[in-house]
């Protein structure tokens, strides 16, 4: 398999690709916007309602919000494309998001090994696909690693926010923000009121 990212931006671009985010992401974003809790939901982020069958269909973990549950993600302006790019390049680029890094590529564990696949969009949008030189597997796993790594993390993180939303805490999507820049790291997110 052969890529090469042409840096065309019809990632950044494309209204249909929905970046998601992390802890790890909303830390990063936090960092480099200086923006706290309340504005960062106001401007950055985006809560995309799931209903019970696309949840099943999802390799991403929903949280609770009191409007139902969501998927996180980054804004989009009215064209369908990243409020982070400007003249055709990422803004954020330090700090872009893990699905931003990954793209074109997913993974996923199977029998113990990194198993790497294509982000089915991709096919339609990336013209980097299949051109310049052979993919480094090596490099390739260590990104898939890292991925997988906090992708585990953050659902650590979402199932807990749902035991607390359950216990009677509202789901106001601002807390569980609050809670997670709190925790600096991500690492260690602690829903104690
Ligand atoms: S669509 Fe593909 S080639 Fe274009 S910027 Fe995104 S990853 Fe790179
Ligand atoms: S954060 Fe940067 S890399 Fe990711 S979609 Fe937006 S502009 Fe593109």
């Amino acid at each position: 398999m052969k890529f090469e990212c042409l840096k065309c931006g019809g990632c950044c671009k494309d209204e249909k690709t929905v970046v998601t985010l992390t802890h790890r992401d909303i830390i990063r974003l936090a960092e480099i916007t200086r923006l706290g809790e309340k504005e960062l939901v106001k401007k950055v982020l985006v809560f995309y309602q799931v209903n019970e069958k696309l949840e099943k269909l999802l390799a991403f973990p929903p949280i609770e919000t009191y409007r139902g549950k969501a998927i996180l993600g980054l804004r989009k302006r009215d064209d369908g494309s990243c409020i982070f790019l400007q003249n055709n390049l990422c803004s954020i680029y330090p700090a872009r998001p893990m699905t931003c890094r990954t793209f074109p590529f997913t993974f996923s564990i199977q029998d113990g090994w990194i198993k790497y696949g294509i982000v089915t969009r991709a096919r339609d949008i990336c013209p980097g696909l299949g051109k310049g030189k052979e993919i480094d597997e090596d490099q390739l796993a260590e990104i898939g690693w890292k991925a997988i790594t906090e992708l585990k993390k953050y659902s650590k993180i979402t199932a807990l926010w749902k035991r607390v939303t359950q216990s009677g805490v509202p789901a106001i999507p601002e807390l569980l923000i609050k809670l997670i820049l709190q925790s600096k790291s991500g690492e260690e997110v602690t829903m104690a009121h």
